[in-house]
C-alpha cells in the first residue's frame, strides 16, 4: 500500500534522478480512478513551465480495476515526470509523445531496479 509520504520520497528521487530538482512539483495519492478522454485514468499531471510547477496525481494501485496493462505505480509516477522534463514539446493528444515517454519511463525504471 502506497502512502502520500512513500510517494513524495519516490517522486522527489526521481526528480533527481532525471534533474528536475528546480520544480515545484505537488504529489497527489488518489484513492479512486477518473474518466479522462473517455478512459479509466490511471495518473495525470499538469505544468506551468514559467512557474516550474507541476501536479501529478496517481492512483493507489489497490483500487485499480482491470487494467488493460499491469499497472506499476513507479512506472506511472516516473511517465509523469518524464512530461514534465519533455514539457516544452508537450502537445495534447500527441500518441507518438506517449508511446516514447512509456518506453523511456519502462527502461529508466527496469534499469535502476535491476
Ligand atoms: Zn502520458
Amino acid at each position: 500500500m502506497w502512502t502520500q509520504k512513500k510517494l513524495e520520497r519516490l517522486g522527489r528521487l526521481w526528480q533527481k534522478r532525471l534533474r528536475i530538482q528546480d520544480w515545484d512539483i505537488k504529489y497527489e495519492l488518489v484513492s479512486t480512478q477518473w474518466v479522462m478522454d473517455a478512459q479509466w485514468a490511471t495518473a495525470q499531471v499538469d505544468a506551468k513551465e514559467d512557474k516550474r510547477y507541476a501536479h501529478i496525481k496517481i492512483v493507489e494501485p489497490s483500487v485499480v480495476q482491470n487494467p488493460f496493462v499491469p499497472y506499476d505505480f513507479e512506472m506511472a509516477l516516473v511517465h509523469e515526470l518524464l512530461h514534465v522534463v519533455l514539457w516544452k514539446l508537450h502537445t495534447t493528444g500527441n500518441t507518438a509523445e506517449e508511446v516514447a515517454i512509456h518506453q523511456l519511463s519502462q527502461a529508466l525504471v527496469e534499469g535502476y531496479n535491476e
